[in-house]
């Protein structure tokens, strides 16, 4: 039932939104028979006409094949999609976004109705989807066998990164970077709004800004190498005692700009906290460690 004669495996697609489309889209493009089911039927006709089978429910969708993609709004979409279907004997493949509680639950549903469970986080928008120059991929967490027997068609839309059997680390790590993410869009907001009333071209200060974005970044390393040793002073360049020193300057030109430090106080106070407890010569590694409650 998932081998056509040139031995490419059927695909079933659950979620024919923007994602769910160009998933379905590159495993057509590259031969994979695929049945697709969507709650509001219309969004299957384009693909219907590129060659997809339209399942009339998602139960019919699931029971086509063994390999079921899913990729729906919210945990609580899939929960409602598959609430009906027989899942026994499936290798489940979801890459709904969700947190690292719904996907171990998911694998827990998953197993009590006999099916294998494989999650994943897109590390990717829709146009970077089947175009391998862009970069994209997915984090993949679970079923190491399903991972392993599906990694070639996984690999059609976009990069694999294998995370581990826990079924939450491909939530953990999606969100992790996507967090980190925000805080850089913070900073190159408080950068802009700080030129924003002057003669600066916000165009002129954008390279600068993303070359030295990209000079920091190697910092990543260091702190997790200190994080693992445990040692956050060793060979440190710029120690948090004079960073601290330096906080008054960036909130005295904020209130100079006129723009607000919001979105510095809270990192600018953890680091003071460190500080106080004796963290002066450390880099900023501790912080780290008053996060975590
Ligand atoms: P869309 O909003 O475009 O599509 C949502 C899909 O979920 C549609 O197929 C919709 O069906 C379906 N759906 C919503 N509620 C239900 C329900 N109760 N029962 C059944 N189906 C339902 O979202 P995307 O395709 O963009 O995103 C899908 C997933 O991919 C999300 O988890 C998202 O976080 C993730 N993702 C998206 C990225 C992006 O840039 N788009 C990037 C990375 C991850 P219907 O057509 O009937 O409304």
């Amino acid at each position: 039932m998932t081998r056509n004669p040139v031995e490419k495996t059927s695909v079933t697609m659950l979620g024919l939104g923007a994602m769910g489309t160009a998933l379905a889209r590159t495993w057509l493009a590259a031969g994979h028979p695929l049945t697709v089911w969507n709650r509001t039927p219309a969004r299957g006709a384009a693909l219907a006409a590129e060659g997809a089978k339209v399942a009339d429910s998602a139960a019919a969708a699931v029971a086509a094949n063994t390999l079921i993609v899913v990729c729906l709004l919210d945990d609580a979409s899939v929960d409602e999609a598959l609430a009906g279907a027989d899942v026994a004997g499936r290798d489940l493949v979801n890459l709904t976004t969700s947190t690292p509680a719904q996907a171990r639950a998911r694998t827990e549903w998953a197993r009590a109705r006999g099916a294998r469970y494989l999650d994943g986080g897109i590390m990717a928008v829709p146009p970077m989807i089947g175009v391998p120059e862009a970069g994209g991929y997915v984090f993949y967490s679970g079923s190491r066998e399903v991972f392993e027997r599906h990694q070639e068609v996984l690999r059609v839309p976009a990069g694999t990164t294998y995370v581990g059997e826990d079924a939450g680390f491909a939530a953990l790590h999606d969100v992790a970077l996507l967090s980190a993410m925000y805080g850089m869009f913070a900073g190159a907001a408080h950068a802009f709004a700080l030129i924003r009333k002057e003669d600066i071209d916000p165009v002129s200060l954008a390279p600068l800004l993303a070359d030295w974005l990209v000079a920091m970044v190697p910092a990543v390393h260091q702190t997790a190498d200190r994080l693992r040793s445990g040692d956050y002073s060793k060979g440190v360049v710029s120690d948090l005692a004079m960073q601290v020193a330096g906080t008054p300057t960036f909130l005295s030109t904020a209130e100079q700009q006129g723009v607000s430090s919001e979105l510095l106080v809270p990192y600018f106070e953890l680091m003071r906290r460190r500080l106080a407890e004796g963290g002066g010569e450390e880099d900023l590694t501790g912080v780290i460690d008053l996060l975590v409650r």
